[in-house]
């Protein structure tokens, strides 16, 4: 079995894919040349699916001294925009890959446009006016035959006219398509007679404006545009497995006999508790029910960026998930400790407090200030040590403090036990005081000057330690807790309305977080890790002003 380096320089087998590339160049198929694309529709921004189909269009071209180009499939208008070509371009050099060229699909209409009218030509396309429900319900099944257009037999300069027509805007949007004349019998359902052109003159296309009134189907612009560049290896998701015969078939009717590209198919990521088809997470922006593409519950691109993801993180998942042929579900949870296994070495510990409530410490000195030091990162030794004031008044957890506790209570209470403030020293809680309502506002507690962290005193062992940070050295932040977005694993496969599945608790804001001042000046896309809480990535919206971190993941999986 062949070996491979990954990203992290850890050893694996080859996948099949790049098995049957270091096949082709051993036989001198491809005359030692090796060319793919990545062919996004830009109408939408590109998910985690997305990102495994980058890794290994690109990683291909990486590993084998070829190239990848960057080919925007623009061929329905209707659908299309620059927003989603820009982008589109910012998630794949984001993700770490750079693309040879870029083209359009677009740039193909009229070499395509002059192939359709060479096929009318020779008898093997033709202008069908049937609507397109009379067409699909004329397709059969695999194991009965179609029924033939009544149009499939029109002389050819009556199809020469009419397409030339089609072009020129004479007929409505929907009155007629032209189809390819193959097999209305054939077991390949893609054989029967696929819709080559069809009329969209309701959008203006986003690079060609309204020269075109007809556009290139998908089969009929993918492989050609493919043969036009140059690629010799097509890759794509299983779905189109079945396409294949039909992009051969194309090729074989113009292209010379030197050199063919090759479409190879691997299976799509699919992931629990989300969805990944560009059409619903569409709808989930259009509607509201997620603040934007780059929402962090959304599997985008964007929205793992904006939730705290590194492109090293989403490029360890896919590595460990695969390329197969088969079909699969993959669990997020292996995602989710792609992030954590990443961002352990990477994020500054910080204590931070969810919900603060004020300790006195009654017996250490009003005004005075100590600088401790603590560790940023214990998992990594060259992030160093920071310096954090400590004084008489900090802000804790409120539960770690109860009025009356019993004697399975580890933290603070009245007369109980010796608890150790990170970093810091131990204290033991007095008292508390109260509202009028009842609620606790302030604690009350003394220290031990001789149990400071880092001294010999600073070895005594307690049962317990709680993070705090020095009133002085706070500020308020808004931290938002992200929970999944479906509660189903598998949402798309329910029926009815995906969008009764969403998970109504899937962002919980704690609006009056504490947190130190120097995390609350952090700056969009800094990485912590908040003690005992979870790792969290600096919002993009984020200020010294109003400070937001994002829940990237919690600490440990959760059991649920
Ligand atoms: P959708 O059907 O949701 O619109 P798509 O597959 O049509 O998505 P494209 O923009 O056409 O999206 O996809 C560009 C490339 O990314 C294609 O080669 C496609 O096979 C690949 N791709 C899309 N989704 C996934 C996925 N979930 N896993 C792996 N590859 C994917
Ligand atoms: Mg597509």
């Amino acid at each position: 079995m062949e070996i491979n380096e990954t990203e992290n320089g850890e050893k694996r087998s080859l996948n099949f894919i790049e098995q049957i590339v270091e096949n082709d160049l051993k036989e001198g198929i491809t005359g030692g040349r090796i060319q793919t694309r990545f062919p996004p529709e830009p109408n939408g921004y590109l998910h985690i699916g997305h990102a495994k189909a980058i890794c290994m269009d690109f990683g291909i071209a990486e590993r084998y001294n070829g190239i990848c180009n960057l080919r925007f499939d623009d061929t329905n208008p209707a659908k299309e925009d620059v927003e989603y070509v820009d982008s589109i371009k910012e998630d794949i050099q984001w993700l770490g890959f750079k693309w040879a060229n870029i083209y359009y699909a677009s740039d193909y209409f009229q070499q395509l446009y002059d192939l359709a009218i060479q096929f009318i030509k020779e008898g093997k396309a033709y202008v069908d006016e049937q609507s397109s429900e009379e067409i699909a319900k004329q397709k059969g099944t695999p194991t009965t035959p179609g029924v033939e257009s009544p149009y499939r037999n029109r002389p050819i300069e009556e199809n020469l006219d009419l397409f030339i027509r089609m072009n020129k805007g004479e007929f409505p949007d929907g009155s007629m398509v032209l189809r390819a004349k193959i097999d209305m019998a054939n077991s390949n359902m893609h054989f029967r007679d696929p819709i080559m052109y069809r009329i969209i003159t309701s959008h203006p296309h986003h690079k060609t404006g309204t020269t075109w009134k007809v556009y290139p189907m998908y089969d009929f612009a993918h492989g050609q545009s493919d043969y036009f560049e140059g690629v010799t290896h097509s890759l794509c998701t299983l779905e189109f497995v079945v396409h294949r015969p039909l992009y051969d078939y194309y090729l074989d009717q113009f292209a010379g006999a030197d050199y063919r590209p090759k479409q190879r198919e691997f299976n799509r990521l699919n992931l629990t508790y989300t969805v990944m088809s560009k059409r619903k997470l569409l709808q989930l922006v259009k509607e509201g029910l997620v603040s934007g593409w780059d929402d962090p519950r959304m599997p985008t691109i964007c929205g793992l960026r904006r939730r705290g993801y590194t492109p090293e993180s989403i490029k360890a998942f896919i590595d460990k998930i695969g390329y197969t042929k088969y079909e699969a579900l993959n669990d997020i949870s292996l995602l989710e400790s792609a992030a954590r296994e990443d961002l352990k070495p990477r994020a500054t510990r910080v204590c931070t407090i969810l919900d603060p409530i004020k300790l006195i410490i009654d017996n250490y000195p009003e005004g005075k200030k100590e600088i401790l030091t603590t560790d940023n990162n214990p998992d990594n030794p060259e992030a160093g040590v920071r310096e954090i004031p400590f004084g008489r008044e900090i802000y804790i957890e409120r539960g770690d403090f109860r009025e009356e506790a019993d004697k399975n209570f580890y933290r603070l209470s009245p007369g109980g036990r010796e608890v150790r403030l990170k970093s810091a020293y131990i204290i033991q809680a007095t008292g508390c005081e109260k509202d009028a309502n009842g609620n606790i506002t302030t604690v009350h507690a003394t220290y031990d000057p001789n149990t400071k962290s880092g001294t010999e005193g600073g070895n005594k062992k307690v049962k317990s330690t709680i993070n705090w940070i020095d009133v002085d050295n706070s500020k308020e932040a808004e931290l938002r807790l992200y929970d999944r977005l479906f509660v189903c694993e598998n949402p798309s496969a329910e029926e009815g309305d995906f969008r009764d599945l969403l998970n109504p608790n899937s962002l919980t804001v704690v609006p009056q977080a504490r947190v130190e001042t120097f995390v609350a000046n952090a700056k969009p896309g800094d990485k912590f890790q908040f003690l005992k809480t979870g790792y969290f990535n600096t919002d993009k919206d984020s200020t010294p002003e109003h400070p937001i971190f994002n829940l990237t993941v919690s600490l440990k999986e959760s059991k649920k």
